[in-house]
């Protein structure tokens, strides 16, 4: 018989649950790890900072549908992996980290980056585990699999030390397992499809939030057709955008703030009412709001708002049910009312007040204005990457987007450092397609150093820096004491230069008459590009009702 690795095994294991991906960073004890994926088939990503690879693992998941890996190294390389480990479970988004180990003959001596790992990534995971044996590490790669894939999805932790990876077993003593197949599908209880559109029916304002839970399920043919048959008026979360186009006519993104706190029923699909949804409590939304709440997670109904009526299931096996209920016993709300009419003008309103800034023609110029050549030159079915503070949320509200997954951003954990990580997995996973990201000045400090990454493997992300100084807002003028605020950057940094350095092509654009021209140079450009835009320090979001983050 002929003996194989523990690097070769666990190669093989995850090939064998559907892993495509394997983003990371070698060193010792895992350059084995990546060599054995690549032979097997697998697309290996070496990246320079493992928050970035863990980024890209969970990108790469998200859209595919399927846990992909990330491989670290010990210690300190794992210290850095927990960023994404964390980031994926805000976003209930299923990941594998593969975090290499000292030996276990070494545990306790002050090994080379001895460190506990498992009890380090177990909050930050669904599933953490040390593999003890070589021949039973495709048993622990199938429950990691599959438990980050059923049910909630989030990410799992393997712990893999030194002699694990490097030991060897004879080839028939390796334990065999099954392969972990799509996830099952499960529906709500028949008596509640009834009693949410009973809900529903008996709303004088009502509302479906959207969330990126419906974009995970792949359920947007089903809430097509819900909202088709219904004509129910909807806003899409930042992630939910895209599983109805933004430009529907049923979309009332344009009057999100009025929606939300004028609304007596909410629907929630696949969303949460945390942070973002203002927790679904006044003066964000009106008091004594009627809830529904359709999740895979039952330990999640009721958070904040006790849900009046709970659909606990799939959301594309839930969607699906309420439109054979509504085949069977059609309802739609009127197409004229008080509510429709209300969140037209409150639309109607917010876009002159947008239309205003975005014809300012002015330089340096502000987030409209950019945004206007942007929106302009954006294809419709790129992947849209968003990150930074007033750069991402102005960014939600002018990029539109027309197809389901098509956009990634700071997300539930609002991360900043995240942006390349995900543009190098969606440049990855649909080479296809065009990658257009849109960083803050401040969000593209955090992971810069990944235009290597993009340049070396030839990924033709386009990539917009929104640069106005700094941190929020930038400083136009140092205050009294010349002491450095927080907040400052340097003003007019040309990292448009770094793109260059490496390989790629780089603008640097002050006025806006040449943002459109430099847009189309990029595109026009076969590699990846950086278009540096130089916004005002002072400029910001439209007047908001409610301060940012306000509850
Ligand atoms: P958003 O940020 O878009 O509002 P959240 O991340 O807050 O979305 O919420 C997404 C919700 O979707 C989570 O509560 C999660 O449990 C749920 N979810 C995940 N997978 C599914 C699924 N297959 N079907 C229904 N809900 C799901
Ligand atoms: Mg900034």
């Amino acid at each position: 018989m002929t003996k194989i690795t523990g690097a070769v095994v666990l190669a093989r294991a995850l090939k064998q649950q559907g892993v495509e991906y394997m983003f990371g960073i070698v060193g010792f004890p895992v350059i084995d790890i990546a060599a054995a994926a690549q032979a097997e088939g697998i697309t290996y990503i070496g990246m320079r900072n493992e928050q970035s690879a863990s980024y890209a693992a969970q990108a790469a998941s998200y859209l595919t549908g399927r846990p992909q890996a990330c491989v670290v190294v010990s210690g300190p390389g794992v210290i850095h992996a927990l960023a994404g480990l964390a980031n994926a479970q805000q976003n209930c988004w299923p990941m594998i980290l593969i975090g290499g180990a000292s030996p276990t003959y070494l545990n306790g001596m002050g090994a080379f980056q001895e460190e506990r790992q498992v009890a380090l990534a177990a909050p930050y995971s669904k599933y953490a585990h040390a593999v003890e044996h070589v021949a039973r590490i495709p048993y622990y790669v199938e429950q990691a699999v599959r438990t980050s894939l059923y049910g909630r999805p989030g990410p799992a932790y393997l712990d893999m030390p030194d002699d694990i990876i490097q030991g060897k077993v004879e080839a028939d003593q390796i334990v065999t397992t099954g392969t972990v197949g799509d996830a099952p599908r499960s529906q709500a209880m028949p008596e509640d499809v009834a009693a949410a559109l009973a809900v529903l029916e008996s709303a004088e304002r009502p509302l479906v939030v959207i969330g990126k839970g419906m974009a995970w399920s792949r359920a947007e043919d089903e809430v097509r057709e819900f909202i088709e048959r219904t004509q129910l008026p909807f806003l899409a979360s930042p992630m939910g955008k895209g599983i109805l186009s933004d430009d529907d006519p049923l979309s009332v993104g344009a009057a999100r703030s009025h929606a939300l706190k004028e609304a007596d029923v909410v629907f929630l699909m696949g969303a949460r009412l945390n942070w973002i949804m203002h927790f679904g409590l006044p003066p964000r939304f009106a008091p004594g709001v009627r809830i529904i709440q359709l999740d895979i997670a039952a330990e999640t109904i009721g958070t904040n708002v006790a849900a009046e009526v709970a659909l606990v299931g799939d959301g594309k096996a839930v969607a699906a049910q309420l439109n054979a209920a509504l085949v069977r016993r059609p309802w739609q709300y009127p197409k004229e009312t008080d509510w429709r009419g209300d969140l037209r003008s409150q639309a109607a309103g917010n876009l002159e007040a947008v239309a205003k800034m975005s014809n300012d023609n002015s330089s340096p110029m502000n987030y409209y204005r950019a945004y206007r050549d942007i929106v302009e030159w954006l294809p419709s079915d790129a992947i849209i990457i968003g990150e930074g503070a007033n750069t991402m949320d102005i960014g939600r509200t002018q990029m539109f987007n027309s197809g389901p997954r098509q956009r990634l951003d700071a997300g539930t954990y609002g991360t900043m450092g995240v942006g390349l990580g995900f543009m190098i997995a969606a440049a990855v996973v649909h080479p296809d397609r065009p990658i257009i990201g849109v960083q803050g000045d401040s969000a593209f400090g955090f992971s810069g150093m990944e235009l290597e990454t993009a340049v070396r493997y030839k990924l033709p992300i386009k990539l917009i820096v929104l640069n106005n100084g700094g941190i929020g807002e930038g400083v136009d003028t140092l205050p009294p004491d010349g002491q450095y605020p927080g907040t400052m950057l340097t003003t007019g940094a040309h990292y448009e230069g770094i793109m260059e350095v490496f390989g790629g092509k780089g603008f640097y654009v002050t006025d806006p008459a040449d943002l459109q021209a430099a847009l189309n140079a990029a595109m026009a450009f076969p590699g990846p590009a950086l278009i540096n835009v130089l916004i005002h320090p002072k400029a910001g979001r439209k007047p908001q009702p409610f301060a940012w983050l306000t509850t």
